[in-house]
């Protein structure tokens, strides 16, 4: 039996899918090369966003045309669903179904006929690793959130943060890094919110805790992790972070707008000057526990433009962030309606093209600001994982450095590169969005 996974979404629906194939794997499925070949066929899905919800209707002609062709074929919706999205997708899909009761299913799957999947998960988050051998491991240390941002779908579909026992995720790291991972993400919908307290409170483990025992592990690998919440950085974990051998200098700290009244709108509950402070505190730290380039950190951020109500001068108070913090890169949404949510009640105000007008200029501000950045690192020699190889005017190889600046480099066959592999590159060139170099 064959199966097919669509992941839409972010790390952590990534790294789910991951679970989801390997869990499968042992019940003896083999992984299908094309939908047509399936007889599982599973969308794991983010619907924090409308685009997902648009691209999973999209499939609707697709899988139908599937089923009658193939009358023993069984799809699947998994992943981030709001419950009114669900009543949507029920024509689509024979099963709908959370994670933790999609895998619930998957390993009571007799070899033969399919049981009907309960719908009741036990909602464990200690599901098993994949056992594949991956230069870059996401290892989830919680699941679910407890901040209801007032535009989120997450606490509604994942329910409330649940951390993982420190040992489970331990092990998996070590189990990942002697399957030859040199990357390892740290993942959590508020991952430095993490706090695992064993029976009758005996002990507790916080994220700076976790983030040292992560550390102290053997071998070499990099440490990263997504995403903090600029409200959950303690001293603590600032020093953790920053003293550190394996964390890399690179943060994605989502700040979402840098107006305090639409912070307060979002139940964002930090100013735009407490953010400032918190990046500064994290510069300082890299600065005074590192030295060289490592004492530079890469900061990348999550921001919504148009939230309901959004004037221009809000908005101008975003883009007068993005300047003062210099980020290196951006992940910009324009704000859509998620039913369920708080700020579904307020309306939509700001138009598409005003929406897409705030996208352009905070995408030009963020460019400006990461070439700059990103004309410090010429001339410096840097380890470089490598993600592929491309074949594209020439022969390229394309990694990553430790502050997460994707590189490319002429590849040449005699240097039996190979991704998954460090190479050391010296950087010749800056661009907005990356870096070139030649090998070492
Ligand atoms: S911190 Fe806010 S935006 Fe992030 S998952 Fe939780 S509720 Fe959603």
């Amino acid at each position: 039996m064959e199966y097919f996974i669509i992941t839409y979404g972010c790390q952590m629906n990534r790294s789910d899918s991951e679970r989801i194939a390997s869990n499968l794997e042992k019940k003896g499925f083999c992984a299908s090369k094309d939908l047509e070949n399936a007889d599982i066929i599973i969308v794991n899905v983010c619907s924090v966003r409308q685009a997902s919800v648009d691209r999973i209707f999209g499939l609707a002609d697709k899988l139908k045309s599937l089923r009658e062709k193939n009358t023993g074929l069984t799809t699947f919706l998994t992943g981030c669903i709001v419950e009114k999205d669900k009543a949507r997708f029920k024509k689509i899909f024979d099963h709908i179904l959370n994670i933790d009761a999609l895998n619930d299913w998957i390993l009571k799957f007799d070899g033969a006929k399919a049981s009907e999947p309960s719908k009741h998960s036990k909602h464990e988050p200690a599901i098993p690793l994949a056992d594949k051998k991956k230069f870059t491991v996401g290892i989830p240390i919680s699941t679910g959130c407890d901040n209801f941002c007032s535009y989120c779908v997450v606490p509604y579909t994942r329910g409330g943060l649940i951390p993982r026992d420190w040992r489970d995720i331990l092990a998996e790291v070590n189990t990942a890094v002697l399957n030859n991972a040199k990357e390892i993400w740290l993942l959590g919908q508020n991952v430095n919110n993490y706090r695992f307290k064993g029976p009758n409170d005996s002990e507790c483990i916080d994220f700076a805790k976790l983030i040292e025992m992560v550390d102290a592990l053997p071998g070499e690998f990099w440490i990263r992790f997504t995403s903090p919440h600029p409200k959950d950085f303690d001293d603590a974990a600032i020093k953790a972070v920053a003293t550190s051998r394996k964390v890399t200098p690179y943060f994605n700290l989502p700040v979402q707008s840098g107006d305090d009244a639409i912070l307060k709108a979002m139940a964002r509950p930090y100013t735009s000057s407490q953010y400032l402070d918190l990046v500064e505190k994290i510069r300082k730290a890299f600065r005074t526990h590192r030295t060289g380039i490592e004492s530079t950190i890469a900061l990348s951020t999550d921001v919504i433009v148009g939230f309901p109500g959004e004037t221009e001068e809000n908005f101008l108070n975003t883009a007068k962030l993005f300047k003062k913090v210099g980020f290196d890169m951006a992940y910009i949404a324009c704000y859509s309606r998620r039913e369920g949510t708080a700020a579904a009640a307020l309306q939509d105000n700001v138009p598409k093209t005003e929406k897409d007008r705030r996208y352009r200029e905070l995408t030009r501000i963020m460019m400006e600001t990461s070439l700059e950045n990103n004309s410090k690192y010429v001339g410096q020699t840097l380890p470089v994982l490598i993600e592929k190889i491309l074949e594209k005017n020439g022969t390229w190889a394309v990694g990553k450095t430790r502050s997460y600046k994707t590189v490319k480099f002429p590849f040449k066959h005699d240097n039996q590169f190979l991704p998954g592999d460090i190479a050391m590159v010296s950087v010749t060139k800056a661009l907005p969005l990356g870096l070139t170099a030649q090998p070492l």
